[in-house]
């Protein structure tokens, strides 16, 4: 008996044996520690983010007396569907907002974002965006890039955009010269997307938006929130956004929601969106879920601690290749607002092997590995690893680059940080030459 317990002392005490049973080198295993402990303020800032994050959460749950009966399958046109309605309801006072709609219907962020903004703007309305060009997919619905037909323009929508400064921050002076009576939605997005910038704070947007209010007082101020949920205190809707939206997918599903999108907002915005997502007059009021709803709830209750994960996985990266030398944005050390790291390699045999790595770290489809090819609406090939159980999902680890220079990787997600830091050990070993010889 006690030689057996003497046995897993040792096992506890000899933290590197779980990690060289992956493969893991010893080398790689110890810088990678090291690097964490480094990381213990940050973490610590984390931590306390998450906890203030955690209590709104279950304080909505409380507010709507969450119960076994909300997360039933519901049918047909699923009026009264309590589920849906109590799911609204917990987003709406989670992001201190009027009201939401937080559907699994909703295929993806940009089918939410396209909503908002074909619910909000009628034709000859413009859309300004303040933030440069918006993120891909929203570009193509709305018309400013591919060759998709029913775009907004094609129905009579006009776009303007205010490039963000060279500093990667809010053009004040140009937004507001930019706002003519023709502007009815300012749109943001938060998150760095898949440009070499930082993603904006809250405390970036209260002053712009403040004064964009002030002078365009009938304009709606839509925040893509995509990847920034639950990333600091306070969300757009406290700096004044009228409306945010984001994918389920991403941080506010928790890692369990299956599919989906949300909305929150104003009342009066959300009405207008409502009745653009189902048919006006329609509105909120149908739209039945034959599964449960208890991942949607589940995943937000979940939400900030996986955000918090993520985020920790992303500064430890950060750092790990900080120290490999390589240049990172955000830094490990610097305040984060989405949970995209970015990393520039020297070359594209580093791309490649960095996002094998991740991929060969990946619970799911770990045996495949990842080749760049020629994805749709892109110019150039692209490399992505995803071995995540919901398809696509980038709450989850995932990572992928252009092959074009300079070379960056972007990537995301974690589900637990004993997972991302498995994978930041994985790939230091793949960058240092070690994972063929394990
Ligand atoms: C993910 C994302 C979207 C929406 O993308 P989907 O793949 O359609 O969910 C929009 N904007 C940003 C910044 C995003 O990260």
């Amino acid at each position: 008996m006690i030689d057996i317990i003497n046995k897993e002392v040792n096992i506890r005490l000899d933290g590197y044996k779980a990690f060289a049973a992956l493969g893991i080198s010893h080398s790689s295993y110890q810088k990678v520690m090291q690097a964490e402990n480094e990381l213990s303020e940050i973490f610590h800032e984390i931590d306390s983010i998450e906890a203030a994050n955690q209590a709104k959460v279950l304080a909505a749950f409380w507010q709507e007396r969450i119960a076994q009966h909300h997360f039933a399958p519901t049918s047909g046109y699923g009026y009264n569907d309590l589920g849906r309605d109590a799911l609204d309801r917990v987003f709406a006072h989670v992001f201190d907002c009027e009201d939401a709609l937080v559907r699994p219907q909703f295929a993806s962020g940009t089918h939410a974002l396209y909503c908002v903004i074909s619910g909000l703007l009628l034709p000859g309305d413009t859309l300004l965006s303040i933030t440069s060009s918006p993120y891909d997919t929203v570009r193509q619905a709305i018309g400013i890039s591919g060759n998709a037909e029913g775009t907004l323009i094609d129905f009579g929508i006009k776009y303007k955009q205010v490039d963000l400064t060279p500093e990667g921050k809010l053009d004040l002076p140009a937004i507001l010269a930019a706002l003519d009576s023709s502007v009815k939605v300012v749109y943001l997005q938060r998150s760095r997307g898949y440009s070499w910038r930082k993603a904006l704070s809250v405390e970036d947007m209260c002053d712009a938006f403040s004064s964009i209010h002030k002078h365009a007082p009938d304009a709606y101020i839509l925040v893509d929130n995509c990847y920034g949920e639950f990333t600091e205190l306070y969300e757009p809707t406290h700096a004044g956004a009228d409306v945010l939206a984001g994918s389920l997918i991403k941080n506010p599903g928790g890692g369990l929601a299956p599919t989906g999108g949300y909305i929150v907002g104003r009342q009066e915005c959300i009405e207008k969106i409502a009745n653009r997502f189902t048919a006006p007059g329609i509105g909120k009021e149908v739209g039945s879920y034959s599964d449960s709803y208890r991942p949607y709830f589940q995943g937000l209750f979940l939400a900030p601690h996986v955000t918090a994960q993520s985020l920790k996985t992303a500064a430890l990266f950060s750092k790990m290749l900080e120290d490999f030398g390589l240049e990172t944005l955000p830094l490990s050390t610097e305040k984060r607002c989405d949970i995209i790291q970015s990393v520039r390699f020297k070359n594209a045999e580093s791309l490649i092997a960095f996002c094998r790595s991740i991929q060969k770290a990946s619970p799911v489809d770990s045996y495949v590995s990842p080749e760049p090819w020629d994805m749709p609406g892109y110019d150039h090939q692209v490399i992505m690893a995803a071995g995540t159980f919901v398809h696509g999902a980038s709450i989850e680890l995932s990572a992928d680059g252009p092959m074009s220079e300079p070379y960056t990787a972007y990537f995301q997600g974690a589900l637990t940080l004993s997972h991302g830091r498995i994978a930041c050990m994985m790939a230091l070993d793949a960058l240092t030459g070690h994972s063929e010889s394990n």
